[in-house]
């Protein structure tokens, strides 16, 4: 199952308190995702989703499951 993400959640600007990647959260992320695709990614071509506690595990076993290689970045307050 995908997670529903919003669109153009990217994150972009490191000020910018991240929220939550999953589609209709609205909490302040904790957490960040760094995970790419080997088949469609290079290995410098590093994607971020944020996550709040609720739904890091949920984003991360998509992850996992697909076998992306992914770290988990604890966010500073
Ligand atoms: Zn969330």
């Amino acid at each position: 199952m995908r997670p529903r993400l919003k669109q153009n959640r990217e994150v972009t600007d490191r000020d910018e308190a991240p929220v939550c990647s999953a589609r209709a959260c609205r909490e302040r992320a904790r957490w960040m995702l760094r995970w790419r695709n080997p088949k469609l990614h290079t290995p410098e071509r590093v994607k971020e989703w944020a996550a709040c506690d609720d739904h890091l595990d949920h984003l991360r076993e998509f992850l996992t499951r697909r076998r992306f290689p992914c770290e988990t970045v604890k966010l500073d307050d």
